[in-house]
């Protein structure tokens, strides 16, 4: 028995499933789950020593890679001056600041501990700005688990083939209007048969929960469009994007070009450099609708915490345009090399890609994977063999074909060569 089949014995007597989050289950690829020791750079431990090239990178913050010396020491010394006050810490301005300097429409900013607090604290705003109660999402987005946002939701949902969860009411999931995703017409015909009632639209920056989905030409755009058209507001999750696709996250590839910002956005992730750090910000009119100047109410004793805002902007200091520059080009050395690796075993397949997020999904490559039915009706069943194989080679991937693969930017040439020659075999598994 390994010392991890030992410890996610005893933690399926203590937790349930034997995990504080599904999907490390490995429920949809099967074995054992690793039960991890360290990390450093690219690499993870497990408790049984053994090494792996890391490509869920803690499901998206580990972008300069695996306790970077520099966050480490500005966590060790904000450890030093204590662990939480309860009252506000210049570095909490500092992180605002670093925010506000790479997306320019966010004004005002709250800083949350999870992406879960971030997206319901913003649909929470939303409808108490606009006195309106609906809320628009797309089949496949997922936003945590807010109940008003977990119908269709992907991530774990789509990992576990749950089209909700138990436990939310009829009443509140009937406040969520879930629609295609891509599908601009499917959004002006909800807008026209609700007038006046619909609140926000909330969407993924680029959606990387039913694994990663392009958004197609001008739909963020067209998002912005009909919202403002209906007095509805936009919210842009970033939670997983935000910093992670490029300096100012996944609007900087787009809306900042194009010249649109939503009213909100959400951010999580890289923003806490690992640590449970998130935020939600964007226009002043809307954000100071929030406790203590407007009648919205949120708060939290651990907000802003103190260690959590060094390792922030420790991260964010850190992730020059170099390291976008990296994660970039080893994104697309990597989808590059795994592709053809499937393609010499013939296994039908496209690559998606956001930026430089992408996923693998089997028997796409005719239509590839534009919205949730196409995710759901690919060969799924091919990505566990495939999975093993890798885990078998000492490459760790997300344990589901729902989800992106993360790098960092310490994947170097010695983890770049590590992943590639695992390859061909676990292209030979999912053929089988
Ligand atoms: N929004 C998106 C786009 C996410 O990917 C996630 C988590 O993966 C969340 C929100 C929820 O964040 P958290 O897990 O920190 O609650």
């Amino acid at each position: 028995m390994t010392h991890s089949e030992e410890l996610f014995a005893r933690a399926q007597k203590l937790m349930p499933g034997g995990v504080n989050s599904p999907v490390r289950a490995f429920g949809s690829v099967g074995g054992t789950p690793r039960f991890m020791a360290g990390a450093k750079g690219a690499y993870l431990y497990d408790a049984d020593g053994q090494e792996y090239v890391d490509l869920v990178c803690s499901w998206g913050p580990a972008l300069l890679g695996h306790a970077h010396p520099a966050v480490l020491d500005a966590v060790h010394a904000a450890v030093d001056r204590g662990l939480s006050f309860g009252a506000s810490t210049e570095d909490e301005g500092r992180l605002a600041q670093l925010v506000m300097d790479r997306v320019p429409a966010v004004e005002r900013i709250r800083m949350v501990s999870t992406g879960t607090e971030a997206t319901m604290t913003a649909i929470r705003l939303a409808r108490g700005f606009t006195g309106r109660e609906l809320v628009i999402k797309f089949a496949g987005c997922y936003h945590g688990h807010v109940d008003s946002l977990l119908a269709a939701a992907g991530s774990g949902l789509a990992t576990l083939a749950l089209p909700g969860s138990a436990g939310v009411t009829e009443a509140t999931a009937s406040q969520t209007l879930v629609l295609p995703y891509n599908d601009l017409a499917a959004v002006e015909a909800v807008f026209a048969a609700h007038p006046g009632r619909i609140a926000a639209v909330i969407t993924e920056a680029a959606p990387a929960n039913m694994g990663v989905v392009t958004p197609g030409e001008g739909f963020n755009a067209g998002l912005r469009r009909i919202t403002e058209a209906n007095g509805a507001l936009l919210i842009l999750d970033e939670v997983l994007t935000g910093f992670r696709t490029g300096w100012a996250g996944y609007w900087g590839l787009t809306g900042a070009t194009e010249g649109w910002a939503p009213d909100l956005f959400t951010f999580g992730k890289v923003i806490g450099g690992g640590l449970p750090t998130a935020a939600l910000g964007g226009r002043a009119e809307v954000m100071d609708h929030l406790a203590p100047l407007g009648p919205v109410y949120q708060a939290g004793t651990l907000s802003g915490n103190p260690v959590a805002m060094a390792a922030g902007v420790a991260t964010l200091t850190h992730a020059t345009a170099d390291v976008y520059a990296t994660v970039d080009a080893r994104s697309l050395e990597l989808s590059a090399a795994l592709s053809s690796a499937l393609d010499a075993e013939g296994v039908d397949h496209s690559i998606q890609r956001a930026g430089n997020l992408f996923s693998v999904a089997f028997g796409t490559s005719e239509a590839g994977v534009h919205n949730y039915d196409q995710a759901q009706a690919q060969e799924a069943h091919r990505y566990a063999p495939f999975f093993h194989s890798m885990l078998d080679s000492g490459v760790y991937l997300p344990p589901s074909v729902f989800e992106a693969w993360f790098l960092s930017a310490a994947h170097d040439d010695a983890a770049m060569e590590r992943i590639a020659s695992a390859l061909p075999a676990a292209a030979k598994a999912a053929a089988a």
